[in-house]
């Protein structure tokens, strides 16, 4: 089989041709332009593939409402052009074969359980901390969607006793992506994190806050795996400190020894390092296959 992958972000496409096995055979990606020209080259891409299926994990907020008119709709983001935008629905015109669509990060979890770091698990959950805060849930073999999607980038957090950052999310303030997204720590520290020291107070910071939403995730949904991945996440020294604060904040209340005495191997990045959107997005389009 060839599946079609789209990982559709709100600064790069990315679009891949791969198979079942999670293997990526051919890619491309290019800047998020508006939707016409954004999918002129995505349908480019695809044109002479002959692909059977596609998967495509996008930026949101999206309608994963099967029953709803605005199934497959791109719906509120400040992304110039894109509210209300039909990416579904345009890309089914041209190619008549079978379409996954979901979310970013529950692409990644598909992914990350399908092949990676979830691999032969029924749960997990996918952090993104990048130029946003995002999550996606995979939950006793299902992607959870719910009302909407899981936003968990939003929850509101305890404010750390020596942070007066006021934080730069536009709708909540100091809300976890207000606080912990990239661009909260470029604005707090007045420097871009890749070019801050390891032993910097940022990191403890940084954990502390990432920790309040794990420890709140694993209260809520009790996964089997928790996966970190984004742009931040790639300072590795932040790993440690999480683990310590999940430990810290829970206090031994979840008696499960994944987290009393193997959190290395609980709290991970992904098992499919920079693949896992485009693995994501590979995963929903062999899910769309019904196989
Ligand atoms: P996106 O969220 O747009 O898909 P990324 O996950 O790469 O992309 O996140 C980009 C954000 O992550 C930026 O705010 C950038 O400053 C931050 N970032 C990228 N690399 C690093 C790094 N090595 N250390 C700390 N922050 C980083
Ligand atoms: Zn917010």
């Amino acid at each position: 089989m060839r599946i079609g992958a789209i990982e559709a972000g709100g600064t790069k496409f990315v679009c891949g041709i791969g198979n079942e096995k999670g293997e990526i055979e051919e890619r491309i990606h290019f800047p998020t332009l508006g939707p016409v020209e954004t999918m002129d080259n995505v349908i480019a891409f695809f044109r002479d593939k002959r692909v059977d299926s596609i998967g495509i994990g996008s930026f949101g907020p999206i309608d994963l409402d099967n029953a709803s008119p605005t199934y497959g709709y791109v719906t509120t983001t400040p992304k110039p052009g894109w509210t209300g935008y039909n990416f579904v629905g345009t890309l089914q015109s041209v190619f008549d074969v079978p379409i996954g669509w979901d979310t970013d990060v529950n692409a990644a979890a598909l992914g990350e359980a399908t092949w990676g770091a979830a691999h032969g698990l029924d749960s997990c959950v996918y952090y993104t901390i990048g130029t946003g805060v995002g999550v996606g849930v995979y939950i006793e073999g299902n992607l959870v969607h719910g009302l909407v999607h899981p936003e968990g980038g939003h929850i509101l957090t305890r404010r750390h006793p020596n942070d007066d950052f006021i934080g730069i999310c536009p709708y909540h303030g100091d809300c976890l992506e207000g606080m912990a997204s990239g661009p909260a720590l470029e604005a707090r520290w007045k420097a871009k994190g890749h070019t801050l020291p390891n032993d910097h107070q940022a990191w403890k910071m940084e954990a502390y806050y990432i920790a309040q939403a794990i420890s709140g995730v694993i209260l809520t949904l009790s996964p089997k795996k928790v996966i970190l991945g984004g742009g931040v996440m790639k300072q590795a020294q932040l790993f440690p400190m999480i683990r310590e604060a999940v430990r810290t904040n829970l206090n031994g209340y979840v008696s499960a020894a994944s987290i009393t005495s193997d959190i290395e191997h609980y709290i991970v990045p992904p098992g499919l390092g920079d693949n896992a959107g485009l693995c994501g997005a590979l995963a929903l389009g062999v899910r769309a296959l019904g196989s």
